[in-house]
């Protein structure tokens, strides 16, 4: 039987507007299909083995704070799963630690873990709303979710973004870009959460955790919620 084992790190600091949705919504499309999804909570102090998929969701400054701190325990265990080409995602403030840095509006620099070459730096207002990007990663070629944050993300090197911003902000609200993808480590600001609404990018997902493309299924529910939400402003 095909098997993941899935990492869901530090859940009860970072977990905010609905993202456990996206564990979720991996673990009913992989047993679905008759995949056997393993999924281990990371909390503070925990140990971190080997795992094929690993998911960080958003929250506020103070609680990336304690996040931040103990990632770096960690770091080139990540950095070595990074290139051993495991699945990496992470949401919003997730995101912002998969860089090298995130810089609150006040308070010290937290660092990242560099699995992105990307920084984030608050800008003086919250972005907030519905977000529709265009992508080159998925069939559809839309994704949609909800941002929240004050933080603005820049790219550099190898790092791409996931896409281009068709309706809402983005990394930056300047470059019109959206998300970021190195190897397999993959970062975005929408919340809603993102996968249920978003299951062609799941199924993605799992492709590069099993190595193989997952078998089709009945998203006709889903992609009526996705398709209700794309170019939706408010
Ligand atoms: N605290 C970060 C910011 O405001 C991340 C917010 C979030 O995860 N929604 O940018």
């Amino acid at each position: 039987m095909k098997k993941i084992r899935l990492a869901h790190l530090y859940p009860k600091l970072l977990n905010i507007y609905g993202d456990g949705g996206n564990i979720l919504t991996l673990k009913k499309r992989c047993e679905w299909r008759g995949i056997h999804i393993e999924i281990d909570e990371i909390n503070i102090g925990d140990s971190i083995d080997e795992h094929d998929i690993y998911f960080i969701g958003g929250g506020q400054d103070k609680q990336q704070i304690e996040v931040s701190k103990e990632l770096q325990k960690h770091k080139e265990f990540l950095l070595a799963e990074r290139d051993r080409m495991s699945v990496f995602l992470g949401i919003c403030g997730g995101y912002q630690l998969f860089g090298e840095y995130y810089q609150p509006n006040n308070g010290e620099r937290l660092l990242g873990i560099g699995l992105l070459d990307a920084y984030t730096i608050a800008g003086d207002k919250r972005f907030i709303g519905n977000v529709t990007i265009k992508t080159d990663l998925v069939e559809p070629n839309t994704l949609v979710g909800f941002e929240n944050h004050s933080g603005l993300t820049y790219l550099r090197g190898d790092t791409q973004p996931i896409g281009k911003v068709i309706i809402g902000n983005g990394n930056n609200g300047k470059d019109s870009f959206e998300g970021a993808r190195y190897k397999n480590v993959f970062g975005t600001y929408l919340h809603g959460s993102f996968l249920p609404k978003n299951p062609h990018f799941a199924d993605y997902l799992i492709e590069l955790a099993l190595g193989t493309k997952p078998e089709p299924i009945d998203d006709r529910i889903e992609f009526g919620t996705h398709n209700s939400l794309i170019n939706k402003a408010y």
